[in-house]
């Protein structure tokens, strides 16, 4: 039987002897939210907001294809990613390239897609993007109040508001079209109020951009969506804050199109990550190592996945431990590089672990996958996809994906990663 070990947002669980992978694999399938249900979520509770998923947040296939099924647009950051996009029959005009400093090459590779829609926030940028691509549909990207959430972005990207006035008007001077105006709270957003005050910034900007002549139609209010650990209310709350914002500063009458980069939100609950303990160290106190036995003794352990891996979203995303009342062990998780920056857990309170076991990692499908290396030639963590039943039905209603039916044949439900 597994054991709930109480890491908040990564709970790790241990496959105990007598029981095999694929009775707890069974066991997850029954319990993971599917991308699918992320979605429909999102329709209903934003209804004005049509998401264009952040592809930079996991970039695997069988997500994108089912996201693409479900009509939702894509949020590419790089010429790979719109490659990668349009290779699966994204429209070019279901691409929002989001990305505020892009290499004149990658800007070009667009063009000659037709991918037109894309955020800018100098003048630089502008200047390259006339060069280029002078038929470019733009959009301004605003830093916005980001302090209260997990990783900010607003000290690398976006206009300040006194530089908006000064921005929009080069554009003008080189005769680019500016369509919308977009924003990012921050990758895990706590605070809805984040969320009205950036809606309320984009209200400012459009009134200046008309002013200025432009027919401002697209309003981009980012990422920043999470649904697990203390983030699991949050959802409603924001959407409840953003829809009253949306309804007060750009009323539907004004016909303003709506759109999102969501990232974290589709994918996060919808891959579990499997490890085995590829070695171990019992340590005690002064540093010497004896037997186990004692409980103040002290563990180590090597799995064979970690920061370099699927593993590198614990710098900016940590994991932490609450101490459970049984006697348990301190023991300390280490990636299995030769570098020491690759540690899992500092002090995790969790019974003994033995060479073979294996460790399930919930909740590890944001900023896992897409960022792994194979530093010290370590294998990357494997994927395996598996769709529900209830999934299937769901896409045997819709002609066009039966391709997609094909390719999750046999499967259940969302998708794993499980680490060699
Ligand atoms: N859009 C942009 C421009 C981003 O930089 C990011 C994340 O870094 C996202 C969207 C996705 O954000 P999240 O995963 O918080 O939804």
């Amino acid at each position: 039987v597994m054991h709930g070990l109480s890491l908040e947002r990564n709970p790790i669980e241990i496959l105990e002897t007598g029981r095999s992978i694929s009775d707890i694999i069974d066991g997850k399938i029954r319990q993971l939210y599917s991308v699918v249900k992320r979605h429909r979520q999102w329709i209903s509770l934003l209804p004005r907001v049509k998401p264009f998923y952040a592809v930079k947040c996991n970039n695997t296939t069988a997500v994108l294809k089912m996201l693409s099924t479900l009509d939702t647009g894509f949020d590419c950051a790089s010429k790979a990613e719109i490659e990668l996009a349009l290779s699966l029959g994204v429209k070019p005009d279901d691409i929002i390239y989001a990305h505020t400093t892009k290499p004149l090459s990658h800007i070009r590779y667009a063009c000659a897609h037709r991918v037109n829609l894309m955020t800018f926030d100098n003048e630089e940028e502008l200047l390259k993007i006339s060069l280029v691509h002078p038929q470019a549909k733009l959009v301004i990207r605003i830093a916005v109040d980001d302090s209260k959430s997990m990783v900010r972005l607003s000290p690398k990207f976006g206009a300040r508001l006194p530089t908006v006035r000064q921005l929009l008007g080069r554009a003008r001077e080189l005769n680019l079209e500016v369509v919308g105006v977009s924003f990012h709270v921050g990758s895990g957003c706590t605070r809805s109020s984040a969320f009205r005050q950036a809606i309320e910034d984009a209200r400012r900007v459009f009134d200046v951009a008309s002013l200025l002549g432009f027919q401002m139609r697209l309003l981009d209010i980012g990422g920043g969506f999470s649904k697990i650990g203390d983030f699991q209310e949050k959802f409603e709350e924001f959407s409840e804050v953003i829809n009253g914002s949306l309804d007060e500063f750009f009323p539907p009458v004004s016909g303003l199109e709506v759109i999102a980069e969501p990232g974290r939100y589709y994918v996060e609950s919808a891959f579990t990550l499997a490890v085995n303990v590829i070695a171990k160290r019992v340590v005690v106190e002064d540093g010497a190592i004896k037997c186990t036995g004692s409980t103040h003794l002290m563990m180590m352990y090597y799995i064979n996945d970690g920061v370099y891996g699927s593993m590198s979203c614990i710098i900016f995303d940590p994991a932490h431990c609450k101490l459970e009342p049984e006697p348990r062990y301190r023991s300390v998780i280490w990636g299995p590089t030769c570098d020491s920056i690759d540690k899992i857990t500092e002090s995790y309170w969790i019974p003994e672990l033995y060479v073979g076991d294996w460790l399930l990692i919930d909740n590890m499908g944001a900023y896992t996958v897409s960022v792994t290396t194979d530093f010290n030639g370590f294998e990357k963590a494997h994927i395996y996809t598996v769709v529900t039943a209830e999934t299937c039905v769901f896409f045997f209603f819709l002609p066009e994906v039966c391709p997609l039916l094909f390719c999750f044949q046999g499967a259940r439900h969302a998708s794993y990663v499980i680490s060699s």
